[in-house]
């Protein structure tokens, strides 16, 4: 009886979400071979109760790991990635081919049928170059050249729209075009938060290799379960949220001030986090919402 009420419990959400739109951003760890298939299973489900998932992935690690393997060099200036054009080049076959293929293949072996594309298809993204921007390098300030990184300009859902129509999952990798032949390496972050603005996504979900924001990044007990803008503000101004994290929070921030109603940190490298977070009163991430949406939230909890 026990598991029939469980699942009883989980029908107001059903309700709400059934018709929803949510985009999830999977991060380099989580898209690795050994969490996939338990992703994959996740989001089928949550195609299956007619949410139109939008999949965007990273591949922080996989690119480290190819790139040795192929002899490209990986520099960074000031803790910051360059993306030369070999480097470039390794990211169209790591995120758009290699990554890409494992994730739709492992959500077709989970029954959900899945599309791989990139920002360049169907006019998804485009992306202009980043300047130049002066950086501080052992104490000297130094002008750092990302080269082929960009900056989204435009996002054009059509492709995406006619893809959910017709039942598909989009998978989305982290890269854009402009109109003069160039591609460019766009952080994922910012690939799935200008998605889920665009779309109007009822939520923006990220998933990751933490359990979502530290208060102290080296203590798992210190999660923030949920924060509104001018607290992130207030932690990021502090400079207690760096490295991959700052582009996660500053990404929900933008997607909640831009009509995103909920966004989610949540640790993709644990067993049914996903779930756990959309079905269960109590979930088990960072979630960040406006002041309103906080207080809605606050009355729930009770
Ligand atoms: P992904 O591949 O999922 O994008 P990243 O490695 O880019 O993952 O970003 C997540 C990392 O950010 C964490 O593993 C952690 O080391 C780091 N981090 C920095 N500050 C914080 C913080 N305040 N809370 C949690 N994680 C943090
Ligand atoms: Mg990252």
């Amino acid at each position: 009886m026990n598991r029939v009420n469980n699942l009883k419990e989980i029908l107001p959400y059903v309700r709400t979400f059934q018709g929803a739109t949510f985009v999830i951003k999977i991060g380099g760890e989580v898209c690795g071979e050994k969490y996939l298939d338990e992703i994959a299973q996740q989001l089928s489900l949550l195609h299956h109760i007619g949410i139109a998932v939008v999949v965007v992935h990273g591949g922080g690690p996989q690119m480290d790991a190819w790139s040795k393997r192929m002899g490209i060099e990986r520099k960074v200036v000031a803790g910051r990635r360059i993306t030369d054009l070999e480097t470039l080049q390794a990211t169209k076959m790591i995120f758009a081919g290699l990554i890409s293929t494992d994730l739709v293949t492992a959500l077709r072996k989970q029954g959900a049928p899945a599309v791989g594309l990139t920002g360049a298809d169907g006019y998804l993204l485009t992306a202009e170059r980043r300047a130049p921007i002066d950086v501080q390098e052992n104490g000297k300030k130094v002008k750092v050249d990302f080269q082929h990184v960009g900056d989204i300009t435009k996002v054009n859902t059509t492709l995406l729209l006619g893809l959910i129509e017709q039942g598909l999952i989009p998978v989305v990798a982290s890269l854009g075009a402009d109109d003069e032949g160039n591609t460019y390496n766009i952080n994922a972050d910012t690939v799935a938060s200008k998605l889920a603005i665009a779309l109007q996504a009822e939520k923006y979900i990220i998933l990751t290799d933490v359990a979502g924001i530290l208060r102290n990044k080296d203590d798992a007990k210190t999660l923030v379960s949920y924060a509104d803008i001018d607290a992130l503000q207030t932690m990021l101004d502090k400079g207690s949220i760096t490295d991959g994290m700052r582009p996660k929070v500053t990404t929900c921030m933008d997607a909640v001030k831009n009509g995103v109603h909920r966004t989610h940190i949540i640790d993709g490298t644990r067993e049914g986090t996903l779930l756990q977070e959309l079905f269960v009163n109590e979930g088990c991430g960072t979630m960040i919402v406006d002041k309103k949406e906080k207080k809605a939230y606050e009355k729930e909890l009770k």
